[in-house]
């Protein structure tokens, strides 16, 4: 089978096994089949040898959190993630994978009226009790607050399940962007989602549609600020996924709003009181893929000490969808993560976990840890609240990430 990917990419793994340390699916059961090396060997049979795509190939596919840990750790440069790319498009295709359920799901993601709607009868339906705490949703708020624009300095990409379950952190990325000095424009119509599930799951065709939509809904040549970083990470591969120089230059416009404030840290006010000491987690969209790191940590510690984790940036589990979809392997790779944070708090004292990315910060809290976004903190930093306050503001406010 044609898994539409390029043989030379195929074909660049020498099998040294440098990347299994960093894959966390190999970690927590060192099932070769489950590492990078592994998976790659199952796609050459598949797609040089004529193996058939079986259902043990479908698990070996399924089961990769396509966190690209692997992709650093890689001497020969193999870019893992166009092959799983490539290869889920192939398999979703033929419904090998991501069945009608899932894509009826991830249809709706690209009309925002309708995620805004349902995510409202969620909330209610929990507080109702008629939701089965299996899910593994988070508590759902049942208002958000206004967004209102001020101005055209840059845009900021307000997305879909962001925006409908944790809209509090849009409105602390205005307050800390206004604070700046410069105006916030943001988008109408068609900027509803950026489409990076829909390519996770091997949607490309959904992924692309999406796509056009978004660039259509940010004219102009202003940056477009991005606070979630699964989603930074989809817009600013808009060039590879459709092609066009079009898609290119829009990508060029993307930040992460991380990379944007750090170089504006000296127009901000500076915190009248320094918040207690901050564990970073670096989601892997960020770290991994987008490979920015040092900007967080700047902003971060605007306002608090910065303490790390000592597990070398491995994934935390979350996934996109992945902890919903493989939610035994997500658990065990977050206790992982679990263990690490626990180690930092013992070392520091330290308890809030920042998180840049609403799918790390979601899983992370299902678990029981405080985690804020980065932007969030920042502005609770400048504004002068201490952050002894948080653990009791969080359980009055559970979009208050
Ligand atoms: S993307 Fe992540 S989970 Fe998948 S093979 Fe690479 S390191 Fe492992
Ligand atoms: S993917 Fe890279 S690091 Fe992993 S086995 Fe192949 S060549 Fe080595």
């Amino acid at each position: 089978m044609d898994l539409h990917v390029v043989d030379d990419e195929l074909a660049s793994c020498v099998g040294c096994g440098l990347c299994l340390p960093h894959c966390p699916t190999f970690r927590v059961t060192g099932e070769e089949a489950l590492s990078p090396r592994g998976r790659i060997a199952a796609m050459r049979a598949v797609h040089w040898d004529g193996d058939p795509p079986d259902g043990s190939f479908v698990h070996f596919m399924e089961t990769c959190v396509q966190c690209r840990g692997c992709e650093p750790a890689c001497p020969s440069g193999v870019p893992f993630g166009r092959l799983m790319e490539g290869t889920r498009d192939t398999l979703a295709r033929h419904h090998r994978m991501t069945p009608r359920w899932q894509r009826a799901a991830f249809w709706s993601l690209g009309h925002h009226a309708l995620v805004l709607s349902g995510s409202s009868a969620l909330a209610v339906a929990q507080r109702l009790h008629l939701v089965p705490r299996r899910l593994g949703l988070p508590p759902l708020p049942l208002r958000r607050p206004r967004l209102r624009g001020s101005g055209d300095d840059v845009w900021l990409f307000t997305g879909c399940v962001m925006d409908a379950w944790l809209r509090p952190t849009h409105a602390a990325t205005l307050k800390v962007i206004e604070a700046t000095g410069a105006g916030v424009r943001l988008p109408g119509h068609g900027a509803d989602c950026c489409g990076a599930l829909h390519t996770h799951a091997g949607l490309t065709r959904q992924a692309r549609r999406l796509a056009r939509r978004v660039m259509r809904a940010f004219p102009g040549d202003s940056p477009i600020l991005v606070n979630s970083a699964g989603c930074g990470a989809a817009l600013k591969d808009y060039g590879h996924l459709l092609g066009t120089a079009e898609a290119s230059a829009f990508a060029a416009r993307v930040l992460d709003i991380h990379e944007w404030l750090a170089e504006r840290l000296d127009l901000l006010p500076p915190a009248p009181r320094r918040l207690a000491p901050v564990i970073v987690q670096d989601p892997c969209h960020l770290l991994h893929v987008q490979r920015s790191t040092t900007a967080v940590r700047a902003v971060l510690a605007h306002v608090a000490d910065v303490v790390e984790l000592d597990d070398d940036g491995l994934c935390c589990g979350a996934g996109g969808a992945y902890s919903a979809l493989e939610p035994e392997l997500a658990g065990a790779i977050r206790q992982r993560k679990l263990e690490a944070v626990a180690r930092a708090t013992a070392r520091t004292g330290a308890r809030v976990v920042a998180s840049a990315n609403p799918g790390c910060a979601i899983h992370l809290r299902a678990a029981g840890l405080i985690v804020r976004h980065p932007v969030n903190l920042l502005a609770q930093g400048i504004s002068g609240e201490p952050t002894d306050q948080l653990a009791p503001a969080l359980a009055a406010d559970p979009a208050g990430f």
